[in-house]
């Protein structure tokens, strides 16, 4: 299987084939056409098997496809919402899959933020109110913005846990649960669940938040 063979939009082959990639990786070749359908997953995938691209790519291509809230409706307030919630458990891994965003998405019109604590919340405000696609966030720093008013999560079509297994172990459980209360509702957004291992705990929080998923592993 090529990438070609997918289905994704040109400008994002494009820019997989500015990076030389040919073939996607097992993962990916299983949860890009999951998530491109609209379906929930559930991911069994380590770090190194390509599992940000198996994310990243179709979330892209859903977001390019279709028309956000704001340009459907150009005076709407909501014109900063964004559209697409990826949560991790650690700055580093925030950065890392926002870079993968950008990469990606070079070629595309959506705009991604990464936010998270040890660093000003000035220039993730103003990037906020500049209009962002794509939020890249560690729990706590989003629900800092959430309790300062300076983010809006009521337009999140897509929604990402990112090593939800780390982020149950660092204790973001209570959290995660704040921040999902504040998404439109359950089964009208589509949601993603990437993990290295599934515990009870694991599968407990999937069965909490995923709608009719689609399990895959590698
Ligand atoms: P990840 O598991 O998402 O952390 O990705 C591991 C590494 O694999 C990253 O450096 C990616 O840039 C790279 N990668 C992702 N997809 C592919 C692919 N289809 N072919 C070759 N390398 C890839």
């Amino acid at each position: 299987m090529q990438f070609t063979d997918l289905g994704l939009a040109a400008p994002i082959l494009r820019a997989i084939e500015a990076q030389g990639y040919t073939t996607p990786t097992p993962i990916q070749q299983q949860a890009i056409p999951v998530v491109l359908a609209g379906r929930d997953l559930m991911a069994c995938a380590q770090t190194g098997t390509g599992k940000t691209a198996g994310f990243t790519l179709p979330i892209l291509h859903l977001l390019s496809q279709k028309l956000g809230a704001a340009e459907k409706s150009p005076l709407s307030k909501s014109l900063k919402r964004p559209r697409a919630l990826i949560l991790t458990p650690t700055r580093e891994l925030a950065a890392q899959v926002e870079e993968s965003v950008r990469t990606y998405g070079a070629h595309l019109p959506l705009k991604s933020l990464a936010m998270f604590g040890g660093v000003g919340m000035n220039p993730q405000i103003q990037a906020l109110r500049n209009g962002i696609d794509i939020l890249v966030a560690c729990p706590g720093r989003l629900l800092d913005h959430v309790q300062q008013r300076t983010v809006d999560l009521s337009g999140v079509e897509i929604l990402v846990l990112d090593e939800a297994d780390r982020m149950l172990d660092m204790g973001f459980i209570r959290d995660i649960r704040k921040i999902m209360a504040l998404l439109p509702p359950a089964g009208t957004r589509q949601n993603l669940l990437f993990s290295a291992t599934f515990s009870d705990e694991i599968k407990e929080l999937a069965r909490g938040f995923l709608h009719n998923p689609e399990s895959v592993e590698v």
